[in-house]
């Protein structure tokens, strides 16, 4: 297992559109333990995407377990993900170990579902809401080039500088 790289902005290749995992084999398992991994060494690491560590595959990994009292489905090992509906709108903070420097506020679904395979290629259907739906979008966005400073409602009033990443 190793700790693997983060591309920091303003790296351009963060906004490189990634392409879908066709072999599930052991190479990928290999992949997906060290991505864990390194989402667990960074500082509130509750999410990561493949294309953050030059990979330019659809996986994420979401875990906001540790966060007390919210609804989960633990650790979401996504491949190949797609959202298939939306349920209201809210804005929050949002950080990212890309983005070290900053937050911002940005408008997310509520309440989501979503249809991605695991480890195995199996298919599976996740319902998520609250922290952990913003945390699966924001990965999500990492999967077609996108950074939470794209989606700021205004640059002027919802990014915000941070000294130490907490
Ligand atoms: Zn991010």
């Amino acid at each position: 297992m190793a700790v693997l790289n983060i591309l920091k902005y303003p790296d351009e290749t963060l906004k490189q559109c990634s392409q879908p995992v066709e072999d599930f084999n052991d190479e990928l398992a290999t992949f997906l333990s060290d991505l864990e991994q390194t989402m667990r060494a960074g500082p509130g690491g509750v999410g990561i995407a493949a294309p953050q560590v030059n990979v330019f595959q659809r996986i994420a990994i979401v875990d906001v377990s540790a966060k007390p009292k919210i609804k989960h489905n633990g650790c979401m090992i996504l491949i190949n993900p797609e959202i298939k509906t939306w349920k209201g709108m809210k804005v929050g903070r949002e950080g990212c170990m890309s983005v070290p420097d900053y937050t911002g506020n940005v408008i997310r679904a509520e309440k989501i579902t979503i249809q991605a395979a695991n480890a195995l290629g199996e298919s599976i259907n996740y319902e998520c809401e609250g922290y952990e739906a913003r945390a699966v979008q924001h990965e999500l966005d990492h999967l077609d080039g996108l950074l939470f400073l794209d989606r700021l409602v205004s640059r002027r009033s919802d990014l915000f500088k941070r000294k130490v990443y907490k």
